[in-house]
């Protein structure tokens, strides 16, 4: 088997490697690593996040780097500022012996002038997003004259989030670039046509996603309001008949006063937490395994006590303010080979929250529409069929009662029989969802669907421009995009002017924005974002008073619990400083 002592990396690329616990290298480093380092080429590598590209790519770029030399010899291109700062903290560690070894990171979302300054001080290796990138060498805080060596690393996500011309432009600015590598987890068109614009003849390297993860694992999201948060949870409960789940809940309070709602309105659940004594616990636990209790509701320490392997789901009430407690919840499920569901529910601004976390998961999540209440109740009717059609009846109470339910049902249909059966069984199903208000947050509003559609596209102003650095439609899809889950395909008609920039979507994902954006600054500055419809009729000529905007903040800050004890934005940035 191959070592990573046999790979003739430099002695102090092989000896921090060691210190990280690196054994043997992973396939796609098995098949790169070797090549880099005896005969530099270009190269394309298959890959996913989790099969240990970073060290791929990122042991020969420092193996290959003359620290006596203070100029930027490689860069390495990443979509997010997350990415970034997962590879640099990568590198400091292969680079924890290499003397004289300075690398950067830069990336969007943080003022400017602190990357500036790390910039001047002549690293050798800089990792960046694109648009952050371009604006310092627009500033010019650093020079790509004297790269060797350019890293695109999951090229097929830049290239979605619209950053093809800042590619092309970083790439038509490294005029010394000798060897390319660019790694991405498709081989998309898009991504071909930069190859082939870009790089000399290549080696095409792939691997399968590495199994670093439980694959088994399906990770779900559901947007919602946070006061809608127990009523999501009660949705996903009757979406899931079968369920055998355990239910994460911040708080002992939140854990008794959820668990004690849920058995009100006849859920077959049980609180544990650490207010509880070892008796009444081991009892809840009895009644857990033996599936008298469909779900726990359970905090984080109680639910160590918790050894059970059939679990099928895990949901997140709130998302833990640590992405590593994530892991430990959502590995409650999907054991001993089993497949499982760990679902969480969000409200709109923590679904930054979601992509920290899918990194540190390794595995994408999907965002799930929470269900309506016909939807729900199609899924009970169908689960009610499956169990009559396995239900297996004591013989001799079909022979005791066979003559008095004959007699009584002789003369009735058979299919007004079942009809009445069924409808007794989902009754009270039926009643909870009639007009069942849509809990999905506001990608398209209830009072749109009733109205049986969008109400259309809505201009927007965004207090942004090219005094901030907005110097391109695709850097204000950048920042938007990088802060939301806006896919770019839902903006249009973007125009940049000095001080702000104007843009198009539809009215219910406008919303959304709005009020995703609102907790976000842009270098520092509180981002301001509005419908600009007030505006433009002015410039139509159509009303001569000054021009103001129709704020969605009314509409949207409806005093949440969320909001009133902070959490939302607390929470996010507590995240951030971890990552
Ligand atoms: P990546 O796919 O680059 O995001 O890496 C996934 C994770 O695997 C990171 O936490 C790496 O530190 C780790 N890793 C990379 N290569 C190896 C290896 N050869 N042995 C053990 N862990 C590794």
């Amino acid at each position: 088997m191959i070592s990573f002592s046999s790979l003739s990396l430099r002695e102090e690329l092989t000896r921090a490697v060691s210190d990280m616990g690196f054994e043997t290298p992973t396939p796609i480093q098995q098949k790169v690593i070797p090549q880099l380092l005896s005969q530099p080429s270009d190269i394309v590598g298959l890959a996913q996040t989790g099969t240990g590209k970073t060290a791929a790519f990122g042991l020969p770029l420092l193996h290959h780097t003359d620290v006596s030399l203070k100029h930027v010899q490689a860069l390495v291109l990443s979509p997010t500022r997350e990415l970034c700062m997962q590879i640099q903290e990568e590198f400091k560690k292969y680079g924890y012996y290499m003397r004289g070894l300075r690398t950067t990171a830069v990336y969007g979302g943080v003022p400017i002038s602190g990357q500036i300054r790390e910039v001047k001080a002549n690293p050798q290796v800089i990792v960046a997003t694109p648009g952050r990138l371009i604006d310092l060498l627009e500033r010019k805080a650093l020079s790509l004259e004297q790269v060797k060596y350019v890293v695109l690393d999951e090229a097929d996500e830049m290239l979605n989030m619209g950053f093809r011309e800042d590619i092309e432009f970083i790439l038509k600015n490294t005029p010394q670039r000798e060897f390319t590598w660019l790694f991405s987890a498709t081989m998309s068109n898009d991504v071909r046509n930069i190859a082939k614009r870009y790089m000399k003849e290549w080696q095409e390297y792939a691997v399968a996603a590495a199994n670093v993860t439980n694959e088994n694992i399906d990770h779900q999201y559901y947007v919602t309001q946070h006061h809608n948060r127990f009523e999501t949870l009660r949705r996903l409960l009757d979406f899931a008949p079968g369920i055998y789940g355990i239910i994460f809940v911040r708080t002992r309070q939140d854990c008794q006063d959820i668990a004690e709602k849920l058995m009100r309105q006849g859920y077959h659940v049980s609180p544990l937490h650490g207010d509880m004594d070892q008796k009444m616990r081991s009892k809840v636990m009895e009644r857990f395994k033996n599936k008298t209790l469909q779900a726990i509701v359970a905090t984080d320490v109680a639910a160590r006590g918790i050894d059970v392997n059939d679990i099928t789901h895990v949901i997140n009430y709130e998302l833990p303010d640590d992405p590593e407690v994530y892991t430990h919840r959502s590995g409650r499920t999907a054991r001993a080979g089993k497949s499982g569901i760990c679902m969480s529910i969000v409200s709109p601004k923590e679904i930054s929250n979601i992509r920290q976390i899918e990194r540190i998961v390794k595995s994408r999540f999907h965002k799930s529409d929470i269900p309506d209440g016909a939807e729900v109740v199609r899924k009970r009717l169908f689960h009610y069929l499956e169990q009559i059609e396995n239900a297996q009846p004591q013989a001799d109470f079909a022979e005791v009662y066979q003559s008095v339910i004959h007699e009584k049902f002789d003369q009735m249909d058979r299919d007004e029989l079942i009809r009445r059966l069924i409808w007794l069984q989902l009754k009270e199903t039926i009643d909870v969802y009639n007009d069942a208000e849509d809990l999905n947050a506001s990608f398209q509003s209830r009072e749109n669907k009733n109205r049986g559609g969008s109400r259309g596209s809505v201009r927007l102003f965004i207090n942004i421009g090219q005094k901030d650095g907005i110097n391109s439609n695709e850097r204000l899809l950048q920042f938007i995009t990088e802060s939301t889950d806006i896919e770019p395909g839902q903006i249009d008609r973007i125009t940049v002017r000095d001080l702000s920039s104007f843009f198009n979507m539809n009215s219910s994902a406008a919303e959304y924005l709005v009020q995703s954006l609102s907790s976000k600054k842009f270098k520092g500055r509180k981002v301001r974002i509005e419908e600009a419809e007030q505006r433009d009729r002015d410039r139509q000529g159509g009303y001569s008073s000054k021009p103001q905007q129709k704020s969605f903040s009314g509409d949207f800050r409806s005093g949440g619990r969320g909001e009133n004890r902070g959490e939302g934005r607390g929470g996010s940035q507590k995240f951030n400083k971890r990552y």
